[in-house]
């Protein structure tokens, strides 16, 4: 079967390796014109680790964690006031892993680019579908007739748009924007993240690669904005408006920095909810489908899991795609619906809406044994969700 996926970040390549491995002719299209950098660290974990270790790359990946011994909230003046320690950042149990975003797609890439033909610089602009196939056309490349087409084109997905419509349908917003970019880390912060928290708005601050340089996180609650996604100016100056007149702690520095970015990612924190991921030969996988939002901390690991899975029904249903769409939502909802679930639970934790509330919770932090307790009640909701599948071994 010759398989067209759309997207080269986690899910497509993670998917391409699958199907490849299975004997399907793989082609993934990617927007970009090659890797896409950015992003800040993502977890994997539960289910998620035991996938790349049957993919062979889990040493790499843990080779490549962050090792973020924890993070420190800061007031206006840089004066710590509260802190999350190592122990408690919820990988204790040495399982969970965190890695930049851009290092796990370079580790899939590599795994997967002898192997795949990758596309990169082109776009699917029409899918016509008939008994047999797929027509599918491309913004710069020549039409090719493919069996099955998979969208891991992430939040916003094209192959989503073009098969079931307007993404407003699908779309649950969190109320709040996220943007991240790298910077110099010109305070020699060491494997540590830094927040600094006012109503409705944080900065942050993280030690990336060795310390050697650094991400920079703007993340603030407003009413819907309109923005056109591929004007990365006009988003930057969005970030300004919204900290405008904030001085406190980096913010100055960290909306030069951002200015100047060439990775800068801006995007409105939402989940996407859909009732049916597949339709005929089109499916959806990772973000497209299901994201939880970058505050779930749990999209990747829901892409890697649902990349093993889709490829896995594909290879058990031997031919019969509908069947195997069918199985792959039968396997994968209720662990997608426990992981989005977190994925609410945590944006309220990144974001306050009070001086008071963040108060509250700097105080809660400086007392051990409240600290203790309230994070091990979040690593095990965290942990029962991210393993709320049991893995076939297709
Ligand atoms: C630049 C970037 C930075 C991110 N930073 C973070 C972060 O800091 N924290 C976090 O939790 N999550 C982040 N995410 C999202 C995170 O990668 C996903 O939640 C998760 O890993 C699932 O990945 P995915 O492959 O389903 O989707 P995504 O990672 O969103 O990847 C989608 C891919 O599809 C490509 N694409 C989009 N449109 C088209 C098109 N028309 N044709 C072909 N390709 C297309 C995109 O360029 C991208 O490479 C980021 C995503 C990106 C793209």
């Amino acid at each position: 079967m010759r398989v067209l996926i759309s997207g080269a970040s986690i899910a497509g390549p993670a998917l391409a390796y699958w199907l490849h491995r299975y004997g399907f002719h793989v082609t993934v299209v990617e927007r970009a014109s090659f890797l896409r950098e950015g992003g800040y660290g993502v977890d994997i974990r539960g289910a998620a680790v035991k996938v790349l270790r049957r993919m062979g790359i889990l040493d790499s990946v843990r080779a490549a964690d962050t090792c973020i011994t924890g993070v420190y909230f800061v007031n206006s003046k840089g004066k710590i006031e509260g802190q999350i320690s190592e122990a408690s950042i919820a990988n204790q149990q040495g399982l969970d892993i965190e890695i930049m975003r851009d290092d796990l797609c370079n580790i899939l890439y590599d795994l997967t680019k002898d192997k795949i033909n990758y596309i990169w610089g082109d776009s699917i602009t029409a899918l016509h579908e008939t008994e047999d196939a797929v027509e599918v056309h491309f913004t710069r490349c020549k039409p090719q007739t493919f069996d099955l087409i998979i969208g891991a084109d992430g939040l916003h997905s094209n192959v989503r748009a073009l098969t079931f419509g307007d993404e407003e349908q699908f779309k649950r917003t969190l109320g709040c924007y996220i943007s991240i970019f790298t910077h110099e880390n010109y305070l020699n912060i060491d494997h540590r993240q830094l927040l600094y928290m006012i109503p409705d708005k944080t900065v942050g601050m993280f030690s990336a690669r060795g310390n050697s340089e650094a991400k920079g996180i703007f993340l603030f609650k407003s009413e819907a904005l309109n923005f056109d996604r591929y004007d990365v100016e006009a988003q930057k100056g969005l970030i300004e408006n919204a900290f405008e007149g904030q001085i406190g702690w980096e913010t100055a520095s960290l909306l030069q920095f951002m200015k100047e970015s060439t990775d800068f990612y801006f995007d409105e924190v939402c989940q996407i909810h859909m009732p049916k991921w597949s339709k005929n030969r089109v499916a959806l996988v990772g973000d497209a489908a299901y994201g939880p939002s970058p505050l779930s901390g749990q999209g990747t690991s829901l892409a890697i899991v649902g990349a093993y899975v889709l490829a896995g029904e594909l290879k058990a249903s031997d031919g019969d795609f509908e069947r195997a769409f069918d199985a792959y939502e039968q396997e994968m909802r209720k662990f997608v619906e426990k992981n989005q679930k977190i994925g609410l639970m945590a944006a309220g934790g990144m974001i306050e809406s009070s001086k008071f509330k963040i108060s509250l919770r700097n105080l809660m932090l400086r007392v051990p044994i409240l600290m203790n307790v309230n994070f091990k009640i979040i690593t095990k909701i965290v942990a029962k969700a991210a393993n709320k599948i049991e893995l076939k071994d297709y």
